[in-house]
């Protein structure tokens, strides 16, 4: 029986699975309630999968962008023409990601990835797409930054949130949502976040990719999951699955431009 509720993944990276296990991964998620999914470019050629995806799979969407651990070298214009090139025009491209700061010590240089952030975050302003960003031991440098490049005209989300409340808060005053996605099954203390944040603030998503360092396949990540973390959500907020589903579906549709979507009959 189909579920009751349609939910989104805002961020996924299905380029990475094979292409033979598309129409599964869609089938598992449509049986579960998500209708849709975001797939994050993280180079040049994962953005041009992401988008070959979106144009073959209706619920699949694309974003364009370089991810900061790609950031070996400052983006020439090239390839932001590129990016562009692949953005413009196409209604499944619907944001920039996947961008951001990484400051782990094996992440590249910091004012490269200052430099490929700013300007994807410029592109994205110039494209009018929202931005998915991606930020890990790097918070306070990512929200200056986006405060001085005003992301917040285009708005868009943290991805993968696993910080505190102020944290979140600012990221909102940023003009951004807060992505949850699987680690609010396991941690407390960000279910209390999530509990102290209104709804209208969160989206959801699974970071799906596959995960071959867990024995069996069926724990790999997928847009299914994003209805455990919808559970979850809903189980700390003390309200139904379907209240959960229904604003954080209009919150990521608002956002990406996407139509309102009905519930399946
Ligand atoms: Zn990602």
């Amino acid at each position: 029986m189909p579920a009751n509720h349609i939910l989104g993944d805002c961020h996924t990276h299905l380029d990475q699975y094979a292409p033979a296990e598309m129409p599964g991964i869609l089938e598992r998620a449509r049986e579960a309630g998500v209708g849709f999914a975001v797939c994050a470019g993280t180079t040049l050629e994962s953005t041009r999968a992401c988008v070959e995806l979106s144009g073959r799979y209706g619920p699949l969407y694309a974003g364009v962008g370089i991810h900061p651990m790609e950031a070996h070298r400052l983006i020439d214009e090239e390839t932001l023409e590129e990016l562009k090139r692949l953005a413009m025009g196409n209604s499944k491209v619907v944001c920039v990601s996947e961008i951001g700061l990484d400051f782990l010590p094996t992440s590249p240089d910091h004012e490269v990835q200052f430099q490929v952030f700013r300007e994807q975050i410029r592109l994205a302003r110039h494209l009018k797409l929202p931005i998915i960003f991606h930020s890990r031991e790097s918070h306070p440098e990512v929200f200056r930054i986006l405060r001085e490049e005003r992301a917040g005209d285009v708005g868009g989300a943290m991805h993968y949130f696993q910080s505190d409340e102020a944290t979140a808060r600012a990221a909102i005053d940023c003009g951004f949502y807060i992505s949850l996605a699987r680690p609010l099954l396991r941690l407390p203390e960000l279910q209390e976040v999530a509990r102290s944040l209104p709804l209208e603030h969160i989206v959801l998503e699974t970071d799906a990719a596959p995960q071959p360092f867990k024995k069996h396949r069926s724990n790999w990540t997928e847009p299914r999951h994003v209805t455990a973390v919808a559970q979850c959500l809903a189980e700390v907020k003390g309200i139904t699955l379907d209240e959960v589903a229904a604003i954080t579906t209009r919150n990521l549709t608002g956002l990406l431009g996407l139509e309102p979507l009905a519930r399946p009959v």
